[in-house]
């Protein structure tokens, strides 16, 4: 069964096409990161799985049900959800707040001080929420979304105002998530950091999907260059590789396509003043750049 089924799912605010039929199925243990300009549609896709509100055309499932129907309350109780910008109430301390959701949810109180130890907020526990700092309340607002060990994470920018460290905490906890079976959805500006946690990545632009897949096939659909870069004192490339350079930082910039690369591999290595070699892959910003710019040639 699919974890979550967007079929040809579109959605309409009076004239405004926020969404237009999109299809997606995401099954259990995967992770998939959702990319979009802002108003390209993320949170509107994310607010139809989460039942709240209901496509104008189309059908979403959530763990086979519908997430609006009859059987939502229970449905809801698998999700966890941060959203955006998330705020709480001021005058509560950190621990009655997660206390306060976790009856909400109907879980087990004890996971709360587990929770905030986790999120690395045990220390501020008994502190009113109006005392922390954003990246406190950013961490409170994770730990909320865990409460239930919830089958389905839906997550809108869950790292905005974390510090660098948080941050990598914050993915391996994605990783160990994924490990125990969560199905877990990234909404993120911030690429390079989601990068490596992602099994797909759903790419939309006003309202439409313009790719989705894996790194590896995204990279290969948009056939992609792979850059090297050279260091090395009157380095002299053959003349068919030297056409595909620019200069940098004192050394040289070289693009070739992915199916060249071992190839002019072979030829940079035997170069007598070679001195250091770096090589890099497409990465998700670079996937990214070229969908969004395909959809705006297009226009
Ligand atoms: P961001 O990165 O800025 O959060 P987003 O990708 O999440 O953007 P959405 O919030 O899904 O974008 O909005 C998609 C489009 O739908 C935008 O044009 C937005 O103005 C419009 N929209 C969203 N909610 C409503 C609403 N309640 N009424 C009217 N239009 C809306």
């Amino acid at each position: 069964m699919n974890i979550v089924e967007l079929q040809q799912a579109g959605k309409n605010y009076q004239g405004v096409e926020a969404l237009k039929s999109i299809d997606l199925n995401l099954q259990q243990g995967e992770v998939l990161g959702l990319f979009g300009h802002n108003g390209a549609g993320k949170t509107t896709t994310i607010k139809l799985i989460l039942g709240l509100i209901k496509p104008t055309v189309g059908q979403v499932r959530v763990f086979g049900d519908d997430p609006t129907g009859d059987n939502a309350h229970n449905l809801r109780k698998q999700l966890g959800f941060l959203q955006e910008n998330v705020s709480f109430y001021q005058q509560m301390t950190g621990r009655e707040v997660l206390s306060y959701f976790a009856k909400l949810k109907g879980c087990d109180n004890k996971q709360v001080s587990h929770l905030l130890e986790e999120v690395g907020l045990d220390h501020a526990s008994m502190r009113r929420v109006k005392t922390y700092s954003k990246g406190m309340r950013q961490r409170l607002g994770l730990a909320q979304a865990l409460l239930g060990k919830p089958k389905l994470l839906l997550l809108d920018e869950p790292t905005v105002g974390l510090d660098p460290i948080a941050t990598q905490d914050f993915y391996q906890g994605i990783a160990r998530l994924k490990a125990q079976g969560s199905t877990i959805i990234l909404c993120s500006h911030v690429l390079a950091g989601v990068e490596k946690y992602i099994d797909r990545a759903l790419i939309l632009g006003q309202g439409q999907l313009l790719a989705e897949g894996s790194l590896t096939t995204l990279t290969e659909k948009a056939d992609l260059p792979v850059t090297f870069y050279l260091q090395g004192s009157n380095l002299q490339l053959p003349a068919d590789l030297d056409a595909h350079t620019f200069p940098i930082n004192g050394g040289i910039k070289l693009q070739v396509s992915q199916q060249q690369k071992m190839a002019v591999l072979k030829q940079l290595v035997a170069l007598p003043t070679l001195e250091n070699i770096d090589i890099q892959m497409p990465r998700l910003e670079d996937i990214y750049r070229y969908y969004t710019n395909d959809m705006e040639r297009s226009q």
